[in-house]
């Protein structure tokens, strides 16, 4: 028999979506007459834009022509939409981005998996707690970590609490890192990086040699004008952060895959000896390698979303999940919960009553409402005792969920809290 790769088997068993498709499934068979309703998993589920969709036909269509068909496209994404990402996405916000910068993908959760491997498995990582599962997961299936602790955390990886206290926003660490996972605005709080906290942790990086791995992919739920999108809004950043987007929550592509990476030329690692090595080399040659570019209709797809009628669509999508969002978050608040985020991302965090755990809190609000949500405990100890609600379900299924909740406000909520 072939030998494995152990470090799968460090990976902690009970992963967070199953279990809650398990309990869902059991609950409905015991009670085939509830209408359940899923705030829960953070999928999108308004349809394509219409621009988006037109343009997907006509990549489609060219296809067919003798003239216009295409067979592999180049690996890093076409020129067309990595020219209209650079332009839309970063000069038109004053961050100076390349095309030649941004690397086309199927997905940012692949990126950001991906990413760990130009780096050396001696690398010190630094996560949030609660975090979205997928950072810390690949390096542990790399080699990076120590043993599950049985308890929610990996051995070997530096956790950042992220709580009440620090509003949902990691301290700077005392101990350096080399790598820095963040995410703004965050999944699962909905916490969001002011100017000046990016600043911050763009000095840190600096002063440490540490890079930044920035995951921006809820940057279009941002309202409030002084919140940067983008980490090459702050001075300085280009010599210590890449990005991470996608067009998934933006536009509704988490069916239809695009996504892209921003990796600055200044950008640098050291090899044994020392020496200087860029890390857009390192994840071109990767790139080129394991990548063969994603699918040249969904590209002229997601092109589409910087057309005018492209960006007045999409910031109808944004606007809708975003009413959701303030609906959940006063109509909870309203109810007596302490909640969090929710302003300017489509998550809304809330704080269990009663003290009650978040996987107590999910039987409970499921038993007695129907709503299925998410566990904070799912995403990290310091989610213990907080729950996420999503704002990606459809408005009259909000409105729902909130009315059977304020009915059984009594039950979770006795007093004011
Ligand atoms: C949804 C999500 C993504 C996007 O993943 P895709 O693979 O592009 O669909 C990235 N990061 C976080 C934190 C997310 O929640």
């Amino acid at each position: 028999m072939a030998r494995i790769n152990d470090h799968y088997l460090k990976l902690a068993a009970g992963y967070l979506f199953p279990e809650i498709a398990r309990r869902v499934k059991e609950f409905a068979q015991a009670h085939p007459q509830a209408r359940l309703i899923r705030l829960g998993i953070g999928d999108v589920t308004l349809p394509l834009p219409n621009a988006v969709i037109e343009a997907f036909h006509r990549g489609v269509e060219e296809l067919a022509g003798q003239k216009s068909f295409k067979g592999y496209g180049p690996e890093q994404g076409y020129g067309f939409l990595r020219e209209a990402i650079a332009q839309n996405d970063y000069r038109a916000r004053g961050a100076s981005v390349e095309a030649d910068e941004i690397f086309i993908s199927d997905g940012s959760k692949c990126d950001t998996g991906n990413i760990q491997e130009v780096f050396s498995l001696d690398c010190r990582i630094a996560v949030a707690d609660p975090v979205y599962p997928v950072y810390v997961d690949t390096n542990v299936m790399a080699g990076r970590t120590g043993p599950y602790d049985g308890k929610g955390r990996y051995g070997g990886i530096l956790y950042m609490p992220c709580t009440e206290e620090n509003g949902f926003v990691p301290e700077l660490p005392e101990e350096r890192a080399d790598l820095i996972y963040l995410c703004f605005p965050n999944n699962p709080t909905g916490a969001v990086a002011s100017r000046q906290v990016l600043k911050g942790w763009v000095e840190y990086a600096r002063k440490n040699d540490s890079i930044i791995l920035y995951d921006a992919a809820y940057e279009a739920f941002i309202s409030d004008p002084s919140i940067p999108h983008s980490i090459f809004e702050i001075d300085g950043a280009r010599e210590v952060a890449m990005e991470f987007r996608s067009f998934s929550k933006t536009a509704g592509f988490t069916g239809t895959r695009c996504a892209f990476t921003v990796i600055p030329k200044e950008l640098a690692g050291r090899d044994a000896g020392g020496g200087r090595v860029p890390i857009h080399r390192l994840w071109m040659r990767r790139h080129t390698t394991k990548f063969n570019g994603v699918s040249y209709p969904v590209q002229v797809a997601a092109a589409a979303v910087y057309s005018p009628e492209g960006k007045a669509q999409v910031r109808r999508l944004i606007d809708a999940y975003m009413e959701n969002a303030r609906l959940i978050r006063e109509g909870m608040a309203e109810c007596g919960f302490k909640v969090f985020g929710g302003a300017n991302a489509p998550y809304i965090w809330l704080k269990t009553p009663k003290g009650m755990g978040s996987w107590e809190f999910f039987d409970q609000l499921l038993a007695k409402a129907n709503v299925v949500g998410t566990p904070g405990s799912g995403f990290g100890p310091a989610g213990e005792g907080y729950f996420r609600l999503s704002a990606f379900g459809q408005r009259a299924d909000v409105e729902e969920a909130l009315a059977r909740i304020n009915r059984l406000k009594g039950f979770f909520v006795p007093e004011r809290i």
